[in-house]
């Protein structure tokens, strides 16, 4: 598999449309089985850098994983992450805020859930949503929400001074997500999965995506720039994820420390 960063970036401050993107396509992966060898050796990958990552302590990675009801979130946190040791691992799922939540600002309990150094650390939605719902149902008047977007952009800039931000949209179709919400509807197994939000969320189908196009569009940055997988497939939204978070763990090349000392000199009885 070729570098897929630079078929899936949001290219910062240039045009780009979300429309472009058909969530069914494979060919950056080629067929399933290859798809699957591949997140196979990068999952094993993601573990490893993981670990010289906790052994250095001097940066953390954050990914930061978006998409709409169904688009995989879950799925893909197990696909890419699976091996990973959980003590590397931070993962913080994002609901609607709690009342402690909304006495502070928006990004107080994004800040908190940031990864320390060592760590990686995964949100499985984020301060996002509060320009993406936020504006679909109109939880913030327009002004609140242009000014989020400065917000956002200036506190990624102070994060990624300790740390790598890697921001993923799952891209899925709405026929994709029928059958989605469907299965979880026939499968007793999957029931618990199912929020009657969704369905409602589902009929803002057409404003979701333009509040997506807007929000690709205007935060990505060279800093923390968006990366759009399509993710009708999940094999291969698994594998291109898992290829974007190897990448730049390989690019963050985390180090074993030297020791300070000689370990020929250590002695134990
Ligand atoms: P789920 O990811 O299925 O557990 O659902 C979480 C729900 O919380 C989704 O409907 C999100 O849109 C909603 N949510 C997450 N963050 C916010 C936010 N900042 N403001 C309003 N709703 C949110
Ligand atoms: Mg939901």
């Amino acid at each position: 598999m070729t570098d897929p960063r630079k078929a899936l970036v949001v290219p910062p401050g240039r045009d780009w449309s979300l429309a472009d993107v058909d969530p069914r396509d494979t060919s950056l992966v080629g067929d399933k089985e290859k798809a699957k060898e591949r997140l196979a050796a990068d999952a094993d990958s993601i573990a490893e850098w993981q670990e010289k990552l906790f052994a250095e302590r001097r940066h953390a990675l954050l990914v930061i994983l978006q998409g709409t009801d169904t688009s995989g979130k879950d799925g893909t946190i197990r696909g890419v992450f699976g091996r990973t040791g959980p003590m590397g691992l931070a993962v913080t799922a994002f609901g609607r805020p709690t009342p402690e939540e909304l006495a502070h600002d928006f990004l107080w309990r994004i800040h908190a859930a940031c990864p320390r150094r060592g760590l990686i650390g995964v949100f499985n939605r984020s301060h996002y949503e509060d320009v993406l719902v936020g504006r679909v149902r109109k939880l913030a008047d327009p002004e609140t929400i242009e000014r989020r977007f400065r917000q956002i952009v200036e506190f990624e800039e102070m994060v990624a001074s300790s740390t790598t931000i890697l921001k993923i949209m799952l891209h899925i179709s709405k026929d994709e997500q029928r059958e989605r919400l469907r299965a979880r509807l026939d499968d007793p197994e999957k029931t618990w999965k199912f929020d009657p939000g969704d369905v409602e969320d589902r009929r803002h189908w057409d404003e979701y995506q333009a509040a997506y196009q807007e929000v690709l569009v205007r935060t990505s940055t060279k800093i923390a720039p968006w990366y759009v997988v399509p993710a009708d497939r999940k094999w291969a939204r698994n594998a291109l994820v898992a290829g974007l978070v190897r990448r730049t763990l390989e690019d963050m090349a985390p180090r074993y420390p030297k020791p300070d000392f000689d370990p020929a000199d250590i002695r134990i009885d």
